[in-house]
């Protein structure tokens, strides 16, 4: 499904296809394209509050107020069924992530992706990279791309200047990624910052590994303090990304502080996480 700016249609009524249909909607809500509208004449459901209105001002209010009403209420359902709790299916003793396709999905050191899993709509990102030449690592899912496109632009913008480093990741390349770093640093050290196969988040196509020259395009915590990524903290949630893994926040991710690691979750829940303070795993299980 891809998003548009006309939503009216998906408010208000009791949907068969919620999941898709409020991810649609909760996509649209936190990238700010959600515009309230006054009920028209083929919307059944929406154009009771304008038509009870005798003035057409008033009817004007209580639609936008009853579009209102149910973008949150969209958003409320879209959060609970990406629930960590409804979003999980254990198979020979491993627990298996089952919201592959949601922008919320939550993988880690306790919920895996499957080998096979391949996002279906990896694009290239089309931004500087730290490295020349094709490499699947430019590819992220659709949603996060584009996002990420604006988020570099916005950082040019700024004067500030950052390079990708790596996206997508597959199975495959996870596994040869982690067995190297149990070769260099043995496998308990490995652990705090690599992930095993099937629990990265980069085989989910949503996260991007950030750097800037001024860090050597490395991936080190330096990089969290220059000015690129100072700017990265706090600017990537007004484009649908978070700090995934923050510092301090290592027990509950189960990883060490990553100033370079962004995930997209879309705007106004980046936004609300940003402000709570929260990791994407305390802030998914509240609901
Ligand atoms: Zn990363």
């Amino acid at each position: 499904m891809t998003q548009t700016s006309c939503t009216n249609d998906w408010f208000g009524r009791g949907s068969s296809d919620s999941s898709s249909k409020n991810a649609a909607t909760a996509e649209n809500a936190a990238a700010g394209k959600v515009k309230t509208s006054t009920g028209k004449s083929d919307d059944d459901n929406s154009g009771s509050a304008a038509n009870a209105g005798s003035a057409s001002t008033d009817s004007d209010k209580e639609s936008v107020s009853a579009s209102a009403t149910s973008q949150s209420s969209a958003l409320l359902a879209f959060l609970r069924e990406n629930s960590p709790s409804k979003t999980i299916k254990k198979k020979n003793g491993v627990d298996y992530v089952t919201n592959t396709d949601s922008p919320l999905i939550l993988v880690n050191k306790k919920r895996e992706l499957a080998s096979t899993y391949v996002p279906h709509d990896l694009v290239k990102a089309k931004v500087a990279f730290s490295f020349s030449g094709d490499s699947p690592k430019q590819q992220m899912r659709k949603v996060a791309a584009e996002a990420l496109e604006k988020l570099f632009a916005g950082a040019e913008k700024d004067g500030i200047e950052l390079k990708a480093v790596s996206g997508y990741r597959s199975y495959v390349s996870q596994h040869a990624v982690f067995n190297n770093y149990v070769k260099k640093n043995g496998e308990q050290e490995a652990n705090t910052f690599s992930a095993h196969p099937g629990q990265s988040e980069h085989q989910t196509g949503l996260a991007m590994d950030v750097s800037s020259a001024s860090a050597g395009y490395d991936l080190t915590t330096d990089f969290g303090d220059t000015k690129e990524g100072k700017w990265l903290k706090e600017h990537a949630a007004d484009y649908g990304f978070i700090i995934r893994y923050e510092l301090g926040k290592e027990e509950e991710t189960g990883y060490m502080y990553e100033p370079w690691h962004i995930r997209y979750v879309g705007v106004f829940i980046a936004q609300d996480i940003k402000k709570r303070g929260d990791t994407l795993e305390a802030y998914l299980a509240q609901f």
